[in-house]
């Protein structure tokens, strides 16, 4: 089931209960802004998110409402955790769903890196 990113903030999603600490993550990678752990239900040999700890419900919330020191640690952080799994050299790829077309699930800004084997066309033309 899709969420409409044009709703509010909820923050009982599950990743706003991972950043509280009440349910359990595999932390691949943390600082002031960013968390980054290992999806639970992963699509490929390598399947990280990446997530603003900010209360930011998509892409276009959290470059709108995000402070710089918030975006830029953001962006730098999938930078290196991509760096540190030794993902640059047989590549990655990185993708964000954004509301209901793109099937977004958890109403928390997410970035997927998927790495580990060839991955197939860009989108599903299905
Ligand atoms: P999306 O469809 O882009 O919103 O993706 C949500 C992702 O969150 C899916 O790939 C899920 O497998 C992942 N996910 C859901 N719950 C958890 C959890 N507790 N820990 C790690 N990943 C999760």
């Amino acid at each position: 089931m899709s969420i409409d990113p044009t709703l509010d903030y909820d923050d009982q999603n599950i990743f706003a209960k991972i950043l509280r600490g009440e349910i359990p993550n595999r932390t691949v990678y943390e600082d002031d802004y960013v968390l980054a752990f290992h999806d639970i239900n992963p699509q490929a040999p390598h399947h990280i998110l990446v997530i603003p700890k900010g209360a930011y419900v998509s892409w276009d919330d959290f470059s709108s409402r995000g402070n710089d020191n918030e975006i830029t640690a953001f962006v730098r952080g999938v930078g290196h955790v991509a760096r540190e799994a030794g993902l640059v050299d047989s590549g990655y790829r990185l993708m964000a769903n954004i509301g209901h077309d793109a099937h977004q699930e958890v109403p928390h800004l997410h970035v997927h890196i998927f790495a580990g084997k060839p991955l197939g066309p860009m989108i599903n033309s299905g």
